[in-house]
């Protein structure tokens, strides 16, 4: 019986009857491009209908029994389709970022004084080419940003308080990755 479990980072402790759904499974595409990972029980699924192939069994060996079968936990597994995803779907510090976005993510503080942020600063200035990617955009106060203008943070004698990266949206993508998954192989 396989139940769905939400994803948790795997535990650095040993692997038992209780856990082992709880380890992650890095999943290839059929041309073994690294797709995303997924939760053990996910991958186990995958592996009982035939929809991927065991890549790398995790080690020590961990035996999973369902119903008439035993297979190995796996580290990795292939698909055995090409499945094809949109490149949005994967969030990295250079994917295009919006205004809203970049201020949920800093939860409107301003990344200079921590005050209300309202607007989005361009850490390298748009005028010299900075990019709308969530590594280059900081929530700002309005202070902040006039103040900063055209110039970089070190030029503006300006210190950003952290460092801007892309949201942890990984457990959404990996949401999504899988309904992309498991509508593909049911689909023959
Ligand atoms: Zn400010």
């Amino acid at each position: 019986m396989v139940t769905p479990m939400p994803f948790h980072r795997a535990a650095a402790a040993a692997i038992d009857s209780d856990n082992w759904i709880r380890t992650e499974v890095l999943v290839l595409n059929a041309s073994y491009e690294a797709l995303t990972e997924i939760s053990a029980d996910r991958a186990v699924v995958l592996l009982i209908t035939d929809a991927a192939e065991t890549v790398v069994e995790r080690a020590p060996h961990f035996p999973i029994r369902s119903q008439h079968t035993e297979i190995a936990l796996p580290e990795t597994i292939r698909l055995r389709r090409y499945v094809y995803l949109e490149h949005r779907m994967l969030v990295h510090d250079e994917s295009r970022a919006t205004l809203a976005g970049v201020l949920r993510r800093d939860e409107h503080r301003c990344g200079y004084c921590t005050g209300w942020a309202g607007t989005v600063d361009h850490i390298l200035p748009r005028s010299r080419g900075g990019p709308n990617t969530w590594s280059n955009l900081i929530a700002a106060c309005s202070d902040c940003n006039t103040r900063k203008a055209d110039r970089t943070p070190a030029e503006a004698g300006m210190r950003l308080l952290w460092d801007p990266k892309a949201p942890n949206d990984l457990a959404r993508a990996q949401r999504q990755v899988w309904k992309r998954l498991a509508t593909a192989h049911t689909a023959t």
